[in-house]
């Protein structure tokens, strides 16, 4: 029965959420429409606009496929035996570049070589969403750091930022699908919620943890704990 909820509130979420960006480029086709005779230029907000929902559509339908598919097992999974040096250095390059022409600072330092079994691509997904957020949510001039430690038996990379950080009460709902702590604030960083959500599946198919804690005296730190296969 809880799952056949969760099922059915997520098809309304989804639909929710692609009604809106519809409903606006229906509205500036249907207002096009009514001056035949306007140039391209004359109505290039009108275009522009319904470029953006397009490609809001685009990331939202795509982020919707990768979580059905993952809820149905459908997705193949190539695990494989591999050290930080390949499955986080080599996906967080690119983003030095992003990071330091938005006039944030971007600090690596990853000092461990443990060897794990995982989906190098699943990682590099989940790396993408966080450095995403973490830029996302973090004003100019602010820090974004990749850390990692050892726990146990445990491997953890802690993506820490300066930025707006997260309420007590929110530090779990934001896991959640669709979930956004402030939507009005969000509706221009283009985000739908699903991107926290993606990152928790991809770490629960590696048997690992993922949560959010603060960085003092501002921002928060991701913090992805995945199980060691062996330790150099
Ligand atoms: P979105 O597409 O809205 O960014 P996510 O699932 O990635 O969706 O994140 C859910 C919510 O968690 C965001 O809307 C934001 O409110 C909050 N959040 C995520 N990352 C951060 C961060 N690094 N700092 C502050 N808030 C964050």
């Amino acid at each position: 029965m809880k799952s056949w909820k969760q099922q059915t509130e997520f098809v309304n979420d989804a639909a929710h959420e692609l009604r809106t960006p519809l409903t606006i480029i229906q509205g500036k086709l249907e207002y096009m429409l009514t001056k035949p005779n306007k140039t391209i230029i004359d109505e290039a907000e009108a275009i522009s606009v319904s470029l953006d929902e397009v490609n809001r559509l685009n990331s939202l339908t795509n982020n919707l496929l990768v979580l059905a598919r993952s809820d149905s097992a459908t997705t193949q999974s190539n695990f494989e035996l591999t050290t930080p040096d390949f499955f986080l250095k080599d996906p967080i390059e690119p983003f030095k570049d992003i990071i330091n022409s938005q006039s944030k600072v971007f600090q690596i330092n990853l000092l461990h070589k443990p060897v794990l079994n995982l989906d190098r691509d699943k990682i590099k997904q989940l790396l993408i969403i966080l450095l995403d957020n973490a830029t996302k949510y973090t004003p100019q001039n602010g820090t974004i750091k990749i850390y990692d430690q050892i726990e146990g038996s445990k491997y953890q990379f802690i993506i820490s930022d300066t930025g707006v950080g997260v309420a007590d009460n929110d530090k779990k709902k934001i896991f959640g699908r669709f979930y956004r702590v402030d939507k009005s604030r969000n509706t221009n960083s283009g985000g739908h919620g699903l991107g926290l959500a993606i990152a928790k599946q991809i770490v629960e198919l590696h048997h690992g943890n993922i949560f959010v804690r603060d960085n003092l005296p501002h921002g928060s730190e991701f913090v992805v704990e995945l199980p060691i296969k062996r330790n150099h």
